[in-house]
């Protein structure tokens, strides 16, 4: 793992992108946690992997749904969660 001097935050931890995870695939987190959590994907291959896992699974999930139907897409996004944070 590469290790980066970062004078402004600490970096998160994989615990702490683990949590976020989610709602940064979902742009639902804040700029400057947005940014934090990109930077550790950038560098920790395992949150990386994770991270792709969960995209290519939503985006499977969001293709069999269809659109007018956001409950079933809900219910299979948090299966999706749970094989994330199963990991
Ligand atoms: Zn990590």
């Amino acid at each position: 793992m590469i290790r980066r001097l970062r004078a402004r935050q600490r970096p998160l931890s994989c615990q702490a992108v683990g949590r976020l995870l989610q709602a940064y695939l979902d742009a639902e987190v804040p700029d400057t946690a947005a940014l934090l959590v990109a930077d550790h994907l950038d560098d920790c291959r395992r949150c990386g992997l994770e991270a792709e896992t969960y995209r290519a699974l939503v985006a499977s999930l969001a293709r069999l749904s269809p659109p007018d139907d956001p409950e079933r897409l809900e219910r299979l996004r948090s299966f999706a969660d749970e094989l994330v944070t199963a990991a």
